[in-house]
């Protein structure tokens, strides 16, 4: 994490100034939350929505907070007897500190966007290069404009390399993002359907995660999906100095890798058809190959040797609640409750017709939120894409969901699909027809914490 005087603070950002008396003050690290600061952290407030930061600069120092930053047109009281640094705007600020300290460590970034897939990539990526390099990477989901200057912060002084997960909601955001990082390697996992409330088409989505090639580095590397159109159009127009990769399904593309098997202990692939060796997954899922392929494809230009890929992919820490296996003593469950979109459900699904031993294949999926004005049709649609002959059972928990039992119910027996009003209820129903070999599927946007119900199953009452 960054370690510097507020003297060496003040000089990494711009137009800021602190009091002579206080200017070797040294901070470790900094902390936009009063209630999870520690001790030697420089706190850096930021008006939000609801809350204003500056009014807890007070909490963060009797928690240990050695300095804050200070917004100029913030009033400071009179008494206030705190280290501070005064600043034109906080949140600038972070992020300009970020990037300078990022220049400082002169480290190499990869930046990583898409609807889907980036912590996956991320986690492979960071497994791959932590056989060679001191690699930092993206904690959790801290992937929008402060969580991206918190990571770079968080990075300790000697890492090589930064993976960075950039999520990202509206236009311009991925431009904001990409001018912190300045990345080496930028990444496209896939344009799906998430955030279509703020971006409305496919086409802004495109053009959003695109965004993060406008401060890549022009010896460095691109690598989309090539089976995108969107992508690649735009592409074309651009004739951009650095290097492109892609991955996808059409043989045209850098890698279009080539699934040997898959199941319940994982898939081996390879990169292309031609190619001589096989590449081992400890995950599930078809998606993980392309997730691993861009992974790899990164990977490469840092010249990292196939033996040491075999490796980190197998030591790669993967971040919880993506396509878990979990065996209880009832029945087994596809923990897939983290998050849900079209494009990830469709995924999840595929992942669940891939799994052959299990007698009994019941599905539950709740509302994808933030899919905007196509929500009702978009819900319809993957409930007439569920492969029938695949799955035994179908449940749906929410208003959104309740389309989706309406689009299969064509093909589904109506006694084997059921929308439910409540978790309660929707736990009720799964805890009457589990049985060992079963296998429950469980998908839902975050907000609707579909974790209880995978809890309550894990439960022996
Ligand atoms: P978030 O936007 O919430 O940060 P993310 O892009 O980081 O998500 P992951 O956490 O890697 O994505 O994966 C979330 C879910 O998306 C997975 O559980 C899986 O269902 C689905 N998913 C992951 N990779 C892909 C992919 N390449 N294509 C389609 N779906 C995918
Ligand atoms: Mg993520």
């Amino acid at each position: 994490m960054i370690k510097r005087t507020l003297r060496e603070i003040e000089q990494m950002i711009e137009g800021s100034k602190t009091c002579k008396k206080d200017r070797n003050i040294v901070i470790h690290g900094v902390s936009i939350d009063s209630r999870s600061i520690k001790s030697g952290e420089l706190f850096i407030p930021i008006k939000g929505e609801k809350f204003d930061g500056h009014n807890f600069i007070l909490d963060a120092i009797e928690s240990g907070a050695v300095a804050t930053l200070w917004n100029k047109t913030e009033p400071i009281p009179p008494n206030a007897n705190i280290p501070f640094i005064l600043v034109e705007d906080t949140l600038v600020a972070i992020q300009n500190l970020a990037k300078s300290y990022s220049k400082q460590l002169g480290m190499k970034i990869i930046g990583i966007t898409g609807s889907n897939g980036k912590t996956s990539t991320k986690d492979l990526l960071a497994g791959i290069l932590s056989t060679k390099y001191k690699t930092g990477k993206t904690i959790g989901n801290l992937n929008n404009h402060l969580g991206v200057p918190l990571t770079i912060l968080g990075f300790e002084e000697d890492t090589e390399i930064g993976i960075i997960e950039m999520g990202i909601s509206e236009l311009g955001e991925a431009d904001l993002l990409s001018s912190i990082a300045e990345p080496d390697v930028a990444i496209i996992t896939n344009i799906g359907e998430a955030h279509l409330e703020t971006l409305y088409t496919r086409e802004n989505i495109a053009k959003g995660k695109l965004e993060i090639i406008n401060h890549l580095n022009k010896d460095g590397l691109f690598i989309y999906p090539g089976d995108e159109p969107l992508i690649k159009n735009e592409i074309k127009k651009l004739n951009p100095e650095f290097k492109i990769e892609t991955f996808g399904q059409d043989p045209s593309n850098t890698y279009c890798p080539k699934l040997i098997s898959i199941g319940e202990n994982g898939l081996s692939f390879k990169l292309n058809e031609s190619s001589p060796n096989v590449i081992n997954l400890d995950l599930l899922g078809k998606h993980q190959v392309y997730n691993a392929t861009a992974a790899i494809a990164a990977a490469k230009y840092f010249n990292i040797s196939f033996e040491d890929i075999q490796i980190g992919l197998k030591n790669a820490d993967i971040t919880k609640m993506r396509s878990d296996l979990i065996h209880t003593e009832t029945c087994t469950i596809l923990d897939d409750s983290y998050k849900s979109n079209p494009a990830s459900v469709l995924a999840a699904l595929d992942t669940l017709y891939s799994l052959d031993k299990y007698n009994r294949k019941i599905v539950v999926l709740g509302d994808m939120l933030g899919l905007g004005d196509e929500e009702i049709s978009m819900h319809r649609e993957i409930g007439e894409k569920i492969d029938p002959s695949q799955i035994d059972y179908l449940f749906t928990i929410g208003p959104l969901a309740e389309h989706i039992a309406k689009g299969a119910s064509p093909m589904i027996p109506k006694n084997n699909i059921k929308s439910c009003v409540d978790k309660e209820e929707l736990i009720n129903d799964l805890k009457k027809i589990v049985t060992k070999d079963s296998i429950v599927l469980i998908k839902a946007s975050r907000d609707l914490h579909l974790e209880n119900v995978v809890d309550a199953l894990k439960s022996k009452d």
